[in-house]
């Protein structure tokens, strides 16, 4: 309270400057007005403080604050007619005062000042029940008003109210009656008229708003307070309204800042009506063994009950890297996530994630079990390659924040997992990775700390395996050290299915929701009881959860099921398998393909006269329409049969050359498939390479797992190639290959999986009707012997727990083949165009001393063919040697596109305080990222290989 009296004080002192000097003792005509409106002419109401402006002339000025009230400071005094007033401050100008409780009953008093025996002459004073003021910052009664919150600090525009949320303290004046005794001494009528109300009616922005309080203001004399809580529904500004309605008196507007409240102040007030039974029913998901049995409501993959009673939704939560998964329903099956991230381009990557926003929403999901951001270059042969954004952490991070700012604004909470260093599927339960602190926040960790800043994603997904000997799930380091101190995450925690290992570690090594049952957190109101894990932790973890549903619109947004957008959505799919696709090899100019010149076409394999093939495990989408084919039972990982997805590229190869003849073979023979491609023009083979989440690949040479006895791919196409020079090959594969055959076909374009709309943008990509623009966004080897693990570490048997050396570090994908000095097959970011552009003018701008620090790589970009076409210029970093770093770093990149002959200046700019932290390195020591001084070379081109890079000159950072 002592702030505000300090501050009421000084609107009152501040009046002064309404005063106006006169030779002999005297009030102003009209000087005499309430305290806190100011209002001229206004009535004045017994009890309240009124301010009383003339000639005093009694020196210094003087004030009274403690109580009882003197009746007379520095000799003066004021009185309506025989009452004397007790006074608070006077100056040779002003007085303030409390209209005397005597003078109750009357309509008018005669006001008079007395001082050394000089009477001034009389004011008529006009007198009623209430004359309700609120004081003001400006001591006009207008403007900002000197309203509080409730930990007594002043709202103003920097520090609003929040809507629904904040109780404001309204100090004010004339409210009439107090039904307790003020400490004037002089008691209040102790039979107040009907009509005197203590209880003043309050509007905010003319809304009515709930009167908690409203008496004197403790320790005062004359002033009321009034609590208020603004209510949900006020308007939201800089400048809302509050007006006091006394009796039928109004008062002076004065403002205050509304806001709507946070997501975390709502969260708050929802848990201070919880009971601890409640808040235990978030922490943990509702299917499984211990309370419900799948299938879970509306096919969701997992489910936590909502709470009716407070209005809290459920949580429907669905797999999504790919398209909407789980028993659904039929849904866009788009490209693989790694094409979205080949695309290299956020705006692409956006909409992709929206189909997947928009259909979870279409679905009443309100989850999304996405974002799958591990490192895979460290482990190509993972079987869920398809589903991450590739090995670089600044364009896996970049890549997955753009779906996940897109699924969020569909008012579905994302995710980003599986946090962290999920690298391998082999033995992922119980895979021990051995990494040291700056390896992980370098490379793995990095991907998930951009996710985390560029996006503000909601739910992260901890993951099956250990780091460093701990469960994921219950790793204190990763959860409360790195990902809620360090980057101040502020959403929840929830577990990968069943990774769960621990009640009281997990909850409070910063697990927040067990998923999808209660295995351990069933157990967790009991640790609470007996004090294993603190009421506020639990307070904390379902304060995470609500504050998610909040932020992201869950509860102001309620689901409804609604049918799905197929032709928008499949649009989008066609267009993010026609960005992301790769062309890796074009001898000859094989591609385009000219249509009026080809008479036939032999098209081979992968059923690609019906379908394209998809990826497996929890992101397998059942598509649109449904399945062309479903076809083998791989095992492992032994859960089910291979979806080929309803898109056929031999059907629009031929709209695209519809006087050729095409034909096609199946590839099981490839001496059936070689004859029709030795009796056509071109042949365009169609390898695939299945993978799914739970199993990881034998090797990275086309395998089949699906069928019995295995079709040798690699023969297949050597046999074609062999019968055929003009031999093309379209992958439809996960992630990276090696291609025994590539010297012997002419093209070779991966499409990785290309989604239920792959047949059309394959099509248009061969012919040329779209140009390909797609960079790798993982290095395919020369072979396995060239990776970091040549064998994949593999577990005793299915408990025990078993390293994972990851003494690679950082070292991931292309820095781990220049650290080696290993020339792969394709390197990273490499991709070909039925154009050719070329770099000139690269130069470095160094702003790094400036308030924003930065460097700008400008240079001059020509496409020098002749068809339209983009490339993506790549700026990577080498850091001085002594800063420990890999030989280059990615640190930033633009996708530009030409019309042929033209050329464009363009700048990319790289910030040093991005969230990829481009110019920092790790320190442990610190445990900050921090800038190496010395000299950095910044290099410019179109893929990682030190062939295709350019220097565009150099940075000096400090001495
Ligand atoms: C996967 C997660 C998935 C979850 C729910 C787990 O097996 O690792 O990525 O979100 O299942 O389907």
């Amino acid at each position: 309270m002592s702030a505000f009296k300090a501050l009421g004080c000084a609107c009152l002192v501040a009046s002064l400057t309404g005063a106006w000097a006169q030779p002999a003792l005297s009030i102003n005509s009209g000087g005499v007005v309430n305290a806190a409106s100011s209002a001229p002419g206004a009535s004045l109401a017994p009890g309240s403080i009124a301010s009383i402006y003339g000639n005093f002339p009694i020196g210094a000025p003087s004030v009274a604050l403690a109580t009882p009230l003197p009746t007379s400071l520095g000799g003066l005094s004021l009185a309506f007619g025989a009452v004397e007033a007790p006074l608070f401050y006077a100056s040779s100008g002003q007085v303030n005062l409390q209209i005397p409780w005597e003078l109750a009953d009357q309509s008018q008093a005669s006001l008079t000042a007395t001082l050394a025996g000089q009477t001034s002459a009389p004011q008529t004073v006009n007198l009623a029940q209430f004359a309700p003021g609120i004081f003001s910052m400006n001591g006009q009664g207008t403007g900002p008003g000197a309203i509080l919150d409730s930990s007594y600090q002043l709202i103003t525009p920097s520090h609003p109210a929040g809507a629904g949320i904040t109780v404001i303290l309204i100090y004010c004046t004339g409210l009439g009656p107090v039904t307790h005794q003020p400490p004037t001494g002089v008691p209040a009528p102790s039979n107040p008229p009907a009509v005197a109300t203590m209880t003043p009616v309050v509007t905010i922005g003319g809304v009515p708003a709930q009167v908690l309080f409203a008496g004197l203001a403790p320790g005062s004399v004359g002033e009321y307070q009034v609590n208020a809580l603004v209510p949900a529904n006020a308007p939201t500004g800089d400048s809302v309204p509050v007006i006091l309605y006394s009796g039928d008196v109004t008062s002076n507007t004065v403002e205050i800042a509304v806001q709507p409240p946070t997501p975390d102040q709502r969260a708050d007030q929802l848990i201070a009506q919880m009971t601890q039974d409640q808040e235990i029913q978030l922490v943990y998901g509702a299917g499984g063994p211990v309370t419900n049995d799948f299938p879970l409501p509306r096919g969701a993959g997992g489910f936590v009950p909502g709470i009716p009673a407070l209005g809290i939704p459920d949580l429907y939560l669905a797999d999504g890297s790919v398209g909407v998964g789980n028993g659904v329903g039929q849904a866009t099956a788009l490209p693989s996530s790694i094409a979205s991230a080949a695309s290299w381009d956020v705006n692409e990557a956006y909409n992709y994630g929206s189909v997947i926003g928009a259909e979870l929403r279409d679905y009443g999901m309100n989850v999304n079990l996405g974002g799958n951001v591990n490192l895979i270059g460290r482990e190509p042969r993972d079987g869920r390659t398809f589903e991450t954004k590739g090995e670089d952490p600044i364009l896996a991070g970049k890549i997955a924040a753009a779906h996940i700012n897109a699924i969020q604004a569909q008012h579905v909470i994302g995710g980003i997992k599986h946090f962290a260093l999920n690298d391998q599927e082999t033995g992922r339960t119980t895979a021990d990775v051995q990494i040291d602190e700056r390896g992980m926040r370098e490379s793995d960790l990095l991907a998930f700390e951009i996710g985390v800043a560029d996006s503000n994603v909601q739910s992260v997904m901890c993951s099956y395996n250990l780091v460093n000997d701990v469960y994921a799930c219950e790793n204190s380091h990763l959860l409360n050290d790195i990902l809620k101190g360090d980057w101040q995450f502020p959403g929840f925690v929830m577990s990968d299915w069943w990774a769960t290992h621990s009640t009281v570690a997990a909850a409070l090594n910063g697990l927040d929701q067990e998923q999808p049952d209660n295995a351990f957190f069933g157990s967790l109101q009991q640790a609470v009881l007996s004090g294993q894990v603190p009421q506020s932790r639990l307070d904390d973890m379902v304060h995470r959860i609500l504050r998610a549903m909040f932020a992201v619109g869950l509860f102001d947004y309620p689901t409804a099921i609604t049918p799905v957008d197929t032709a928008g959505d499949q649009a989008i799919a066609q267009e993010a398998e026609e960005q992301g696709a790769v062309l890796l090899k074009n001898a000859g100019g094989q591609l385009p393909l000219n249509a009026a010149a080809i008479k036939s076409i032999a098209i081979v394999g992968s059923h690609a006269d019906v379908a394209v093939l998809s990826g497996g495990g929890s992101a397998q989408v059942t598509p649109t329409g449904g399945p062309a084919l479903t076809e083998g039972y791989p095992c492992p990982p032994c859960w089910a049969e291979v979806i080929w997805d309803p898109s056929s590229p031999m059907q629009a190869i031929q709209a695209m050359a519809p006087s050729a003849t095409v034909q096609f073979d199946p590839g099981t023979n490839a001496a059936s498939a070689s004859a029709l491609a030795a009796a056509s023009q071109v042949a365009i083979v169609f390898v695939s390479q299945w993978t799914s989440e739970g199993m990881d690949l034998p090797s990275l040479n086309f395998t089949d797992v699906i069928h019995t006895p295995p079709i040798d791919q690699d023969a297949l196409v050597a046999a074609v190639a062999a019968a055929n020079p003009h031999t093309i090959v379209v992958m439809e594969n996960g992630g990276a290959q090696v291609m025994p055959w590539l010297g012997s076909v002419s093209a070779v374009l991966e499409a990785w999986f290309p989604g239920q709309c792959g047949g059309p943008a394959i099509a248009n990509l061969l012919f040329g009707a779209v140009n390909p623009s797609g960079k790798l966004p993982i290095t395919f080897p020369a072979s396995v012997d060239q990776l970091p693990h040549p064998v994949i570490a593999t577990p005793p048997d299915s408990t025990t727990p078993f390293p994972v050396d990851y003494s690679e570090g950082f070292n991931v994908g292309y820095k781990w083949y220049d650290s080696q000095g290993l020339t792969p097959l394709f390197p990273f970011g490499f991709g070909l165009s039925y154009t050719t552009f070329s770099f000139s003018n690269a130069a470095v701008v160094n702003n790094l001393t400036s308030s924003n620090p930065n460097f700008q790589v400008t240079f001059n970009l020509a496409n020098t063919g002749s068809v339209a076409g983009a490339e993506v210029a790549q700026v990577y970093l080498a850091f001085p040697a002594s800063a420990g770093e890999p030989p280059k770093r990615l640190v930033g990149w633009q996708k530009v596109f030409l019309q042929p002959g033209a050329a464009q200046q363009a700048t990319i700019e790289v910030d040093a305080n991005d969230s990829s932290h481009p110019l920092s390195y790790w320190d442990v020591n610190s445990n900050a990222w921090l800038i190496a001084p010395g000299v950095y070379t910044v290099y410019l081109g179109n893929s990682s290989s030190s062939a295709s890079l350019i220097s565009a000159g150099t940075l000096t950072i400090g001495s």
